[in-house]
């Protein structure tokens, strides 16, 4: 338990309909009692947990605002500590006004993340489960949001858990085999220890490869729309966006600067960028776009690269067609309602779509597309993810001290070595789950937090 008793305001500082202050703490329904008084004379030191009392907040001035206030008695609160959450209305003055209050009455200002960091080390949820908790407030799509309350339930904890303790297993048979080499005990055999290994080191293989599917399912694909001018990409850009993002007209160089908009196709989410028509061109201002637009298309981690289908391959098609690169590009053959003019076999080799952005035609081809050059390798429903890059780097080293057990294992090292490695790998899996994790390892995850979480 820490020493002193803090609040923050939970909700956005905003105008709203009501705002929440947390304060938690030892002292947190003590110091709540100074500065508010139910309407009823029961004081809060007098309730059970999860009970409320209607009454109002006050200060050395007067009262501040009627509120609601609710009583969480330790260890059966978010934090594992007493806690108090005042509801207020949702004015800016009046929840300034009313923290104030609870600070004068005893309580420090608590620090990004310190109330789930205070869960964490009171044990009410490991670290994996307390990062699901940013995933889920700043999850952008369904699934951002499913993939977070999966680890938020426990989902990725379970799975590290099990294979932390197959190596403690393998660690605990590894040191037996050292103590007793000559005696025949069944399954302490170099075999069987190299099979327990493999079988670790594969499941931690696959939620490193999973990763770069679950960042882009989480944050977002970069995605530029490139094309010569004229050939649809502000049509697309709208169709995608549902809005007149972008403008479209028939006069080619429309689109000088880059526009953006996020949205969301078929549970992936884009990070758009309708870019300005490549083409050669004299005007300076047009020449900036053209720039910008090749830099885009190259910073990005997807390109629809788009062609007009009713006419001809001209040289500013070429110099598009040659600029892509086959991993991340999607040709998309727009103008399909109109005769086709255009030589399709120059598109050997590229992911190909053929769609009518006018008429809307062929959109879900496109977006599945979209979703194969997105995820690499596809997701079943059961697979867990790692959601951090903190997460992904840990589970990095214990994937290369369980590659370095194998070696030491085959090499014909004295076992106790490939112990060695094994408690390695099982030390970066405890840090993973926070249950052996440094102080600044720790600082540093809730410094991610916004105040009040
Ligand atoms: P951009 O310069 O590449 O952004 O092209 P725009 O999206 O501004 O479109 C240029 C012109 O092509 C506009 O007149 C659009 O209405 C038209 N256009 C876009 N998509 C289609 C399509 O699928 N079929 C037809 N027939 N016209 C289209």
């Amino acid at each position: 338990m820490s020493e002193n008793t803090v609040a923050a305001i939970s909700t956005p500082l905003g105008t709203g309909g009501i705002s929440v202050i947390r304060i938690s703490g030892d002292a947190a329904i003590s110091i709540a009692d100074k500065c508010f008084r139910a309407f009823s004379g029961t004081k809060l030191c007098d309730l059970n947990g999860y009970e409320a009392l209607y009454g109002e907040i006050y200060d050395q001035s007067g009262v501040i605002d009627d509120c609601v206030a609710l009583v969480f008695k330790a260890p059966k609160s978010y934090t594992g500590e007493n806690v108090v959450e005042i509801s207020t209305h949702g004015g800016v003055l009046v929840t300034k006004k009313a923290l104030r209050a609870i600070f004068d009455c005893g309580a420090t200002p608590a620090m990004a993340g310190e109330f789930t960091k205070r869960a964490f080390l009171n044990g009410k949820l490991d670290l994996l489960k307390a990062e699901s908790v940013i995933g889920i407030i700043n999850a952008k799509n369904e699934s951002a949001l499913k993939i977070n309350r999966k680890a938020r339930n426990g989902g990725l904890s379970k799975d590290i858990d099990g294979i932390c303790e197959k190596m403690l297993e393998t660690a605990a048979s590894i040191a037996a085999y050292s103590d007793f080499p000559d005696e025949d005990i069944e399954n302490l055999n170099i075999e069987n220890f190299s099979s327990l290994i493999t079988e670790c080191e594969s499941k931690i293989n696959k939620l490193i490869e999973n990763f770069d599917n679950g960042k882009a399912i989480l944050e977002g694909i970069d995605c530029a729309i490139v094309g010569k001018p004229n050939v649809g990409k502000s049509t697309i850009m709208n169709l995608f966006s549902r809005s007149e993002k972008s403008i479209v007209t028939d006069i080619a160089g429309t689109t000088r600067d880059i526009i953006e908009n996020t949205v969301n196709v078929n549970g992936i989410t884009l990070n758009l960028a309708d870019t300005a028509g490549i083409r050669n061109t004299e005007d300076t201002v047009e020449k900036a776009g053209v720039q910008r637009a090749i830099q885009r298309q190259n910073d990005a981690q997807m390109v629809l690269a788009v062609f007009d289908n009713s006419s001809p391959l001209d040289s500013d098609d070429k110099k598009v067609l040659c600029s892509l690169d086959r991993e991340r590009s999607i040709v998309v053959l727009n103008k399909s309602d109109l005769k086709c003019k255009l030589d399709k076999s120059v598109f050997d080799g590229f992911l190909t779509v053929q769609i009518s952005a006018k008429y809307e035609n062929g959109i879900e081809d496109l977006a599945e597309k979209i979703k194969t050059v997105a995820l690499k390798n596809p997701l079943s429903e059961n697979d867990t993810l790692l959601i951090t890059e903190r997460q992904r780097e840990t589970a990095v080293r214990a994937q290369k001290a369980l590659k370095e057990a194998k070696e030491a294992l085959f090499a014909g090292v004295t076992v106790d070595a490939v112990g060695v490695c094994l408690d390695d790998a099982i030390s970066a899996l405890l840090e993973l789950t926070g249950k052996k994790v440094t102080e600044e390892v720790c600082n540093q995850i809730f410094e991610r937090f916004c105040i009040g979480k």
